[in-house]
């Protein structure tokens, strides 16, 4: 069976040395312990876009992996800052693309804080490098993409059939501080991220982003972050909101029409279950997030599924193909 994953991360020294305050928060220390559970290094690996990276897929039995500039990104950046670095990540996995291209695709990044330069960037990076969409990491120096200035990079990626994948960063400084004051460990991936996206995401679905791009989609990580098991809820108490706001669908139709989701770091069966009995099958993409996750680990949980190999075939790499267009 073919496996693609989606999700899957890069570093460049120079990002990472212009991200202020240092990402991650208080430096790699917390990445040193989590480096041990895992029985990699994320800090060294993070930086190397093909030999030990394709060395590790092909030890878990990994065929492909789409690889997105990590998280903060250029969303953390000066629109100065941003242009230029987006330019050269891009042109750096083009050319890790090119080397491998059997083995790897990539998602843009862009210079968000300058919605423009980032639509001229997301064109250059689909038409010229062969990217397969834009990975954009959550809120851009505290702005939220609702914020009509930004929709033209969804415009352009609709115009390119292309796909936006929502990743998480850290939370907005001031929920940061308000929620997580006292509590780290909360903040990132164990809550923290999954709060932050998805009321993004739901911040985007209410100011009516798939009305004006209807055949725009979004990809959300790591189990739709938790989106799923809320849709009946969700539907109900936004309908008559909705509605008054004009908008054409439901937030059900949304989700179900305009979003695919991953797997990434989050391999617990019963909250996959949960995902494909609410979004379909269709819309469930098997991701990994290395290297903060261990490809061997999401791997041996693919295979342990108890789901028909139609289902686990879409899964592993069908559906990633038809989104995109592998
Ligand atoms: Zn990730």
């Amino acid at each position: 069976m073919r496996v693609v994953t989606i999700e899957d991360h890069y570093m460049t020294t120079e990002v990472r040395a212009k991200l202020r305050p240092p990402y991650p928060p208080g430096g790699f220390d917390g990445l040193v312990e989590r480096s041990k559970e895992l029985g990699h290094n994320i800090g060294e690996e993070i930086l190397d876009l093909t030999g030990s990276r394709i060395r590790a897929m092909d030890a878990a039995g990994i065929d492909l992996q789409v690889v997105s500039l990590s998280m903060p990104g250029t969303e953390a950046l000066s629109a100065a800052d941003a242009i230029p670095a987006a330019r050269d990540c891009n042109d750096r996995l083009a050319a890790a693309v090119k080397a491998h291209p059997t083995r790897l695709q990539g998602f843009a990044a862009l210079p968000t804080a300058d919605p423009a330069a980032a639509v001229k960037e997301l064109e250059r990076a689909v038409k010229t490098l062969g990217m397969k969409g834009a990975c954009i990491n959550g809120h851009v120096g505290g702005d939220y993409l609702d914020d009509k200035k930004f929709w033209p990079i969804f415009g352009a990626a609709e115009a390119l059939g292309v796909p936006v994948y929502l990743h998480p960063r850290e939370p907005h400084p001031d929920v940061l501080k308000r929620w997580f004051g006292g509590y780290p460990e909360l903040a990132l991936a164990s809550w923290g991220f999954a709060a932050e996206t998805c009321t993004h995401y739901l911040r985007l679905m209410a100011a009516g982003l798939f009305d004006a791009h209807p055949k725009l989609t979004i990809i959300l990580g790591h189990l739709g972050e938790g989106l799923p098991f809320w849709l009946a809820r969700l539907d109900d108490h936004t309908r008559g909101a909705f509605r008054y706001r004009g908008l054409k669908r439901r937030s059900t139709d949304y989700l179900r029409e305009n979003t695919v989701i991953t797997t990434s770091g989050n391999f617990y069966t019963p909250a996959l279950l949960c995902s494909i009995m609410a979004m379909g099958v269709d819309n469930v993409i098997f991701s990994v997030d290395w290297p903060f996750e261990s490809n061997k680990e999401g791997r041996t949980w693919l295979d342990s599924l108890p789901l028909s190999n139609e289902d686990k075939e879409k899964i592993a790499h069908k559906n990633a193909e038809r989104v995109l267009k592998l």
